[in-house]
């Protein structure tokens, strides 16, 4: 089972929600480690779209669900899925997206469109190869290798380009 790497607006969503509830749950069990129902719920929140989405909509849009959460609710809930892997900090928006390749522990290029706030995960094993060459070189000892780059999509660059009369 795998989640799409399609254009987002081209997809069928309930595919890739679906499928990473399904794969959390499993490594949940393999791991040893509880689903519990809030941490469930914020997997399940963050993947409503594949936009980042910021601690304190999480908050808000769980309220609903468990009055009774609180912003250190949603912190817990969310540091245990980055240590399971099933999530990813966007350091630059200081937002969180649901990972697209749960199984295995990666570093992630991730292509933030500014235009309609998607995040798409990319495992570019290529340039984090010559990252971490870069980085033997300066002797650095890197705590993450995430690559965050803003910009357009594919998506929206093809729309902009639509509206621009012949
Ligand atoms: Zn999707
Ligand atoms: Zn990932
Ligand atoms: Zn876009």
């Amino acid at each position: 089972m795998s989640i799409s790497t399609e254009l987002p607006s081209t997809h069928n969503h309930s595919n890739c929600i679906n499928a990473a509830l399904t794969m959390a749950t499993q490594l949940c069990v393999e791991r040893g480690v509880q689903l519990t129902s809030i941490r469930q719920q914020v997997l399940e929140l963050i993947w409503t779209n594949h936009h980042a989405v910021k601690a304190y909509d999480l908050l808000e849009r769980i309220k609903p669900l468990q009055s009774a959460a609180k912003p250190a609710t949603i912190y817990r809930a969310l540091d245990f899925l980055m240590a399971q892997g099933f999530i990813h900090r966007v350091e630059s928006l200081n937002a969180f997206i649901g990972c697209c390749d749960l199984k295995t522990a990666h570093e992630q290029l991730l292509l933030i469109c500014k235009q309609c706030k998607n995040v798409e995960e990319r495992h570019a094993d290529v340039v984090m190869q010559a990252l971490v060459q870069e980085l033997q070189n300066a002797n650095f000892i890197a705590h993450s290798k995430a690559i965050e780059i803003q910009g357009i999509c594919e998506n929206c660059s093809q729309t902009l380009n639509t509206e621009i009369p012949a």
